[in-house]
């Protein structure tokens, strides 16, 4: 498959987009949820040029987080689908997408068991910011977790980022 070719036709129109926290699983405490979240956007930003500000406006962020469960929300409780979100859907994209976690599954900071929740929002991240499913195992954008794999990996992941992005300011 051409990964440059598909990736090049879903991008956002900015290199600085805003995220809301709408709510989030009670697996962690808010500021732990939010911090990680935090992190799996900076594991972006950091080889990438595109930056990240939560904003408390839900109408005008760019990603808006939340939780779900169940077949409405595209879920499927414990395993399988542990998140998902949206690619943006043209080039140069400048409106809203969603991202979900399930809240069937148990969340984790590290020091507790469950899915990573780091890792699992930094492959999420990877398809707001347009990137389809790697077929490299060891890539943050293969399509099963890795807990070992927590952010984008260069011999796969940040290479495709930056042909969309460039290289970090
Ligand atoms: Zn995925």
């Amino acid at each position: 498959p051409d990964f440059n070719l598909s990736s090049s036709k879903r991008s956002w129109g900015s290199n600085n987009l805003t995220y809301f926290i709408a709510n989030r699983d009670n697996d962690l405490a808010s500021e732990v949820w939010d911090s990680l979240i935090a992190e799996a956007f900076f594991s972006w930003s950091k080889v990438a040029g595109v930056s990240f500000k939560k904003i408390e406006n839900e109408a005008s962020a760019n990603i808006l987080i939340n939780i779900g469960s169940g077949k409405e929300d595209h879920f499927d409780g414990p395993n399988g689908t542990l998140a998902w979100a949206y690619l943006p859907p043209r080039p140069n994209y400048t409106g809203q997408l969603l991202m979900k976690f399930d809240t069937e599954e148990l969340w984790s900071s590290g020091h507790e068991a469950g899915f990573l929740l780091k890792n699992v929002a930094a492959h999420e991240i990877g398809h707001i910011l347009g990137l389809s499913h790697s077929e490299k195992k060891t890539a943050l954008m293969a399509p099963h977790y890795n807990k070992d794999i927590f952010e984008p990996q260069q011999e796969d992941d940040i290479i495709r980022i930056q042909e969309i992005y460039g290289k970090p300011n």
